[in-house]
């Protein structure tokens, strides 16, 4: 029992008290009055590095930094006047090493206790704390300026900043890697060294930032005169009183390279304490993030001004040269042009190639164009496979016209595709010269307008922009917006023109054109829409409309009941027969009307079939398997090449008009390529069917070549069905 009493109440000798104190980390004194020190426990050397001696009879007081004594008399002229209070404070108090120490300080005036008769003070070194939580602070400033987007210089200054407040004593400055030198970014260095780090060859002797760099880690010269230096260095220290240096690397953040390197130069020798370093460190880390931070954000300027693909400046950052060109043009009267590039059926291309294919020709292409043009010019991507060229120094009258042709010229080499095929790409140009007054989105209307009339006119060519060609613009731009609804609206009607077997002279089919009866504009011929329609992807929904009205128009005629083999021609255009699904579509109409594949025919334009792969055979073949006869339409006017008809799924050839109409012209080359193809395609297998038949000299001449079918006016027009139904009853015979 006693023992229990002696533990719950223990008597407690000095000793005991002295040693607790001893092993606490806080430092306990005591003073008089006038603030000499009386006792203190043992940490007084942990604090600041004196050792007991030093403390004797000392007043504490006269180690603290001179600008917070007077603080720290006030707290203890309080202490003195509120006896038990405790009084708190902090201090920079002078270590044994002579560095200034944080102390965070409580005093209780005792002095009345007839035990103490002291004033107890407690202490406590908070140096690493506080030099923890002031190094937190600046990084959070820095940071923040990095989030703000500063300029990198105005970064790079609160980093040297960072240092000065953290203690990193010297002078500091920030290197860039720039080419093969570095280049200050911000501090203050010698004139000389900075020259020298600019000009001397590069090597890793140039300067301790060289170093460092190569060695991606820091280098330091505690003293100049212990190392070695090239001579152009020393020199260098020697006359700008450097006796120490260090420098660190600056090291980027995506891909761990060095980018440029921390500088501090000392007058004395130096070497730099664990917290300096550490400093330091956090100084280049901050450095490299708003480095990675600036480049971010160049790129995505860059972005945000070029096109991904070609890295060419796109639409918005022309339209600001354009206007900036025109701003100049006010000024100095220049001549400046516009050519709006549009590559010829370049979707059609896209489409049968694939988009890999067709990204890696508009890439080889613009690298074609952008070698053309002179380098002060711009060329712009504008949108899929159209490019503008702004040429802003005009020389003469015919300076545009002469870039337009050889940016034709430079096409004149074919672009070689995978598997070693090859394709020709041609370009529709319009020009347009700048007007007074004029926007740069209202010139861009006017070079596309001239654009569209190059096309027109049978493409791979220029046209010069005139003032009609806006409205026409506008009629297109009408035509896009009321061909989309002309479907639904049932706008769009079939008309069938007779095709005659000219062997008996009757009506063995006919070959469905469309028409479009405008609300305004009246009937329309597809000169006038097709090509729009294939544009803006409206062609799908047209020819879908177009087969399943003349198959429905043929059942209705019960014409497939008859014995006659009565075929219906209906036109594919490039881009049905270049996208999947045309079979699909077929297959469907065929099966609801119960119209034989056999009495099917679909013409598909010789120039669909021009390009290298594979894709519209395969649908040919897929069509030919449901029994569909297959045409290839407007013959020799495509250059396709012979070994390629020979491979393709077709049974019948149609002639164009233009070399039909060359037999009564006795334009003798032209009808030798009648001849010429009549026999090909008995050759081959071939019927052939002459189009555009308008005489009877014609119709003599294609008989006696043995021409299957002819249709043309002769015979008759394209007639609406009721009109093409009677005429079929009526049987003619020609
Ligand atoms: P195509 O397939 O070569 O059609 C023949 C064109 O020549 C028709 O013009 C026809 O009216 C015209 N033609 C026929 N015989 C004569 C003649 O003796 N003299 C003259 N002066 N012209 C004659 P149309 O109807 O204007 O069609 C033009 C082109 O439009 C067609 O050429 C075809 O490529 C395209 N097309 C017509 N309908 C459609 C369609 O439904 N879908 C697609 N994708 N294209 C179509
Ligand atoms: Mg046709
Ligand atoms: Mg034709």
């Amino acid at each position: 029992m006693e023992e229990a009493d002696d533990r719950s109440e223990p008597v407690m000798s000095e000793r005991w008290f002295r040693s607790l104190l001893t092993n606490i980390s806080d430092t306990v004194s005591l003073t008089d009055a006038e603030g000499r020190l009386l006792y203190t426990s043992g940490a007084p050397n942990n604090l600041l590095g004196y050792d007991t001696d030093f403390w004797a009879g000392r007043e504490p007081m006269t180690l603290i930094h001179p600008d917070d004594l007077d603080r720290a008399l006030a707290g203890w002229r309080r202490s003195l006047e509120e006896p038990g209070v405790e009084v708190t404070d902090e201090v920079r108090m002078r270590s044994a090493n002579g560095a200034w120490q944080d102390i965070s300080v409580t005093g209780v005036n005792l002095l009345d206790d007839p035990e103490v008769r002291g004033i107890v003070i407690t202490s406590r070194n908070v140096t690493d704390l506080r030099r923890a939580q002031r190094l937190a602070a600046s990084q959070a400033d820095v940071l923040e300026l990095i989030a703000r987007s500063e300029p990198l210089p105005t970064v790079a200054e609160a980093c040297l900043g960072l240092l000065a407040d953290n203690g990193v004593s010297g002078r500091s400055s920030i290197y860039l890697i720039d080419g093969d030198h570095l280049e200050i970014s911000a501090g203050a260095a010698p004139q000389s060294l900075v020259e020298w780090m600019r000009e001397a060859p590069p090597s890793p002797e140039r300067s301790l930032c060289d170093a460092a760099i190569a060695s991606e880690g820091p280098v330091i010269a505690v003293d100049v005169h212990e190392v070695d230096l090239t001579d152009g260095l020393r020199y260098i220290a020697a006359n700008e009183g450097i006796r120490a240096a260090w420098s660190q690397p600056i090291t980027a953040i995506g891909t761990g390279r060095p980018v440029g390197s921390l500088s501090t130069l000392y007058d004395e020798p130096h070497d730099p304490s664990d917290h300096e370093r550490r400093v330091a460190d956090v100084s280049c880390s901050l450095m490299a993030i708003a480095l990675e931070r600036a480049a971010t954000e160049q790129r995505l300027a860059h972005q945000a001004l070029h096109d991904g693909l070609t890295g060419l400046p796109n639409r918005t950052l022309l339209l600001d040269r354009l206007d900036h060109a025109l701003a100049r043009r006010e000024r100095n009267d220049a001549d400046i042009a516009l050519l709006f590039c549009d590559i010829d059926r370049f979707k059609v291309i896209n489409d049968s190639l694939g988009h890999n294919v067709g990204d890696q020709l508009l890439l080889a292409f613009a690298q074609r164009f952008r070698s053309v043009v002179a380098p002060g010019d711009t060329v712009a991507r504008f949108g899929g496979d159209e490019f503008v060229v702004l040429l802003e120094d005009i020389t003469s009258p015919t300076h545009a016209a002469q870039v337009a042709q050889e940016l034709a010229d430079s096409l004149a080499r074919p672009f070689l595709l995978p598997a070693g095929k090859e394709v020709y790409l041609t370009v529709s140009i319009g020009l347009a010269a700048a007007t007074d007054h004029q926007s740069g989105d209202a010139w861009l209307r006017d070079a596309d307008a001239a654009m569209y009339r190059a096309k027109e006119a049978g493409r791979n060519r220029l046209a010069e922009f005139d003032t009609e060609m806006r409205d026409a613009a506008m009629v297109r731009l009408q035509v896009e917006s009321d061909l989309r609804r002309a479907v639904d609206r049932g706008e769009l009607l079939v008309h069938y023109m007779p095709v005659v077997d000219l062997r008996s002279g009757r009506i063995s089919g006919a070959e469905a054109l469309v028409r479009w009866q405008h609300p305004d504009r009246g009937l329309l011929s597809p000169g006038e829409f097709i090509t729009v329609a294939e544009d803006i992807g409206t062609i799908h929904e047209l020819g879908r409309h177009v087969l399943e009205v003349a198959v429905a128009s043929m059942v209705e005629l019960g014409l497939h009941r008859g014995d006659r083999r009565f075929l219906r021609g209906v036109n594919v255009s490039a881009r049905q027969l270049n996208t999947e699904g045309l079979d699909r579509v077929v297959r469907s109409v065929l099966e609801r009307t119960g119209w034989p594949g056999e009495a099917l025919l679909l013409e598909i334009t010789e120039s669909a079939l021009l390009l290298g792969p594979d894709g519209p055979v395969d649908v040919m073949a897929r069509l030919h398997d449901l029994g569909v006869s297959l045409a290839i339409d407007d013959f020799g006017t495509g250059y396709s090449s012979l070994a390629r008809l020979g491979h393709l799924p077709v049974d019948q050839v149609k002639i164009d008009q233009s070399f039909v109409g060359a037999i009564d012209r006795h334009d003798d080359r032209l009808v030798r390529i009648v001849d010429a193809v009549l026999a090909i395609a008995d050759a081959l297998g071939h019927q052939t069917t002459a189009e555009g038949v308008e005489t009877t000299a014609q119709l003599d001449y294609l008989r006696r070549g043995h021409c299957d079918f002819g249709q043309g006016y002769l015979f008759s027009k394209p007639l609406p069905f009721d009109e093409f139904a009677r005429l079929l009853a009526s049987d003619p015979r020609w």
